[in-house]
């Protein structure tokens, strides 16, 4: 009789395969009381486990395809940072010479002083550390115990479905190199590192299947759902048919995405669209080129800021910047410049504890930098020393009002008197842009866009502001409404604003990656869209495919729409193909099924 698990649907894709139940979660910790000749030995033995964790780590890191997103060996990266860091590297050491006690005893005692700091400290972010800080502790454990991975040993996997208690952002690598065909686990959530890696590989994943072990041993058939979460054990041969058709169809549209790389971005009736790229690290300009996208929309520059301890260097932007002009070959770069605080928070802002009691609504982005001109003025330095190398634009994060504008403009002006004391080239012409994230700037949209040169709608942060719901706040998510009638209005009104002052809008945010809702913005009158490059054609697909005369009326309906279900009524009517009757319901059945999972 099948059996049907649900849990959260973290990586998408359909999979098929006998499972492999693994169990390696009960390493039973003993506490051992060890006499004082014995203390140096101990040591010693810990010593030696910290270093074989590590390089078994490094093997992995070693292991990570060239191809690979380069947030992949982030991870990795990560797990080698804490087992270096005195919490892990010193203290067990130091209790075990205090309490004389094995060095087992010592890493846990250690591990539960650690895990409920974390606990005190309620963000979400934090909890994903929780997560490392045991995963790390149950390595250098397991290396204590002498015994090997089951994974790290295993080259019998192809094809399998692995199912854990948890797994490790290197047990993910891992399992990429031995072919297997998707996960699941009983712990973890979306934001999980983990998770984050699962989708950047590619690999079909779910989560939060709690006690699932229970019920399943290795050998069984099953089917695996990333989409929806689902896990079906012992299932009929009906349900594997349809899953096989489901991962042709699949197939097929991946191939029919690709034949629109080189097609023109124009909609049916001849509206001309910009199909932007969201990039974090210079190493994604390579899934930009792969999908013809204009340009960089947004680089968030925070990533470089991440894992390390200090503030990059002026020439250490500059480098990046000029690495990523060089590959982009002539295509426009926009930097934002830096948007640390609230959910993107260095290393040391987060040893440091939170930043304020609300830092959503603290010192971050422009308001940040503003305050930190030793970590601003660098970059902005950097960004004009690039803009002679190909085309730059900056982008301020977070405006508020028009005075954060002028503070930037005057810092610009000073920035570029010194370059030109020092006799160094930039664009004297550099645009500078607003992201419209606060409802306070789109409402006052059209004020701001008289000292801007562009605008740049980021709905991440202008649906959290305007509904008053934390964005990685799982217990509100269900609030997260980028469909909100409040929402669409203000996306509206600054596309008006823009088109008023004539500068461009470009809108940065989840939507502009969203098939489902791309519809939506181009009846408010967006015509520049700039997402994650894996998006772009899925969202091109369904654009190009759209005629905005008949989607403006709708826009308005939409906006009027008296509850949840006149609003999927009018987002159904917008999304309704615009192909011949006999193409109408199977692309109307793709458009049903849709989930987005990240
Ligand atoms: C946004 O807020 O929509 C945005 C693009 O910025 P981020 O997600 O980096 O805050
Ligand atoms: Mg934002």
């Amino acid at each position: 009789m099948s059996l049907m698990f649900s849990g959260i649907g973290v990586s998408r894709g359909l999979a098929i395969g006998e499972i492999h139940v693994l169990r390696r979660d009960g390493i039973n910790v003993e506490a051992r009381e060890l006499e004082k000749s014995e203390v140096t030995d101990e040591v010693r033995r810990l010593r030696r486990a910290i270093k074989a964790a590590r390089a078994q780590l490094h093997a992995t890191r070693d292991s990570i395809p060239k191809d690979a997103p380069s947030d992949v060996s982030a991870f990795i990266d990560s797990h080698l940072l804490m087992l270096d860091d005195n919490a892990l590297a010193q203290t067990p050491i130091d209790i075990i010479k205090a309490e004389r006690i094995n060095a087992e005893a010592a890493l846990k005692q250690q591990q539960q002083a650690l895990v409920s700091v974390f606990e005190a400290m309620d963000d979400a972010y934090i909890a994903t550390r929780i997560d490392d800080v045991n995963q790390v502790i149950s390595l250098i454990q397991q290396t204590l115990s002498g015994g090997v991975d089951p994974l790290v040993d295993s080259d019998t996997w192809k094809g399998r479905i692995v199912v854990a208690d948890d797994l490790t952002p290197a047990d993910t690598i891992i399992m990429q190199n031995h072919g297997v065909a998707g996960f699941v686990t009983e712990q973890g959530g979306q934001l999980s590192h983990t998770a984050i890696l699962a989708r950047s590989l590619g690999i079909p994943a779910v989560v939060g299947l709690h006690k699932v072990r229970t019920y399943l041993k290795s050998g069984e058939v099953v089917t695996l759902n990333g989409n929806s979460g689902l896990l079906i054990a012992d299932p009929t041969e009906e349900h594997i048919s349809q899953i096989k058709l489901q991962q042709r169809e699949a197939r097929k549209a991946a191939r029919e995405l690709s034949s629109l790389i080189d097609q023109a971005s124009v909609t049916q009736d001849g509206v001309e669209l910009g199909l932007w790229a969201n990039i974090e690290v210079d190493d994604d300009v390579k899934a930009l080129k792969r999908v013809n996208a204009n340009g960089v929309g947004l680089f968030r520059t925070e990533f470089m800021f991440m894992n390390r301890e200090d503030a990059p260097t002026e020439q250490e932007h500059f480098k990046e910047y000029s690495k990523i002009l060089r590959a982009l070959k002539g295509a426009p770069l926009t930097i934002r410049t830096i948007d640390l605080g609230s959910d993107k928070m260095t290393q040391s802002m987060h040893e440091e504890g939170p930043l304020a009691h609300n830092p959503a609504m603290g010192l971050r982005g422009i308001r940040l930098a503003l305050a930190e001109l030793a970590l601003f003025v660098p970059q902005l330095r950097a960004i004009l020393r690039a803009s002679a190398k190909g085309p730059v634009r900056i982008l301020i994060p977070m405006l508020t009002n028009r005075a954060e504008i002028r503070q930037v403009r005057a810092l610009l002006e000073e920035v570029k008197a010194a370059l030109d004391e020092e006799g160094i080239a930039y664009d004297p012409d550099i645009q500078l842009g607003g992201m419209i994230e606060v409802p306070a700037a789109a409402i006052a949209a059209s004020a701001f866009a008289e000292e801007l040169d562009f605008l740049s709608i980021g709905t991440n942060d202008l649906i959290q502001y305007t509904l008053a719901i934390d964005r990685i706040d799982d217990q509100v998510h269900y609030l997260y409404d980028p469909l909100h009638p409040a929402v669409l209005q203000l996306i509206r009104s600054v596309i008006q604003a823009g088109r008023d002052a004539d500068i461009p809008v470009t809108l940065c945010g989840e939507m502009a990656g969203d098939p489902d809702v791309v519809r939506v913005l181009l009846a408010l009158g967006l015509t520049e869209f700039s997402m994650p490059p894996k998006l772009l054609l899925a969202v091109k697909q369904v654009l190009i495919q759209s005629k905005v005369s008949r989607l403006k009326p709708l826009g308005q309906k939409l906006i009027n729409a008296a509850d949840v279900e006149g609003q999927q009524h009018v987002l159904k009517l917008m999304n309704k193909t615009l192909e011949p009757k006999a193409e109408k319901k199977k692309t109307s059945a793709k458009t049903r099924t849709r989930k987005t999972n990240a």
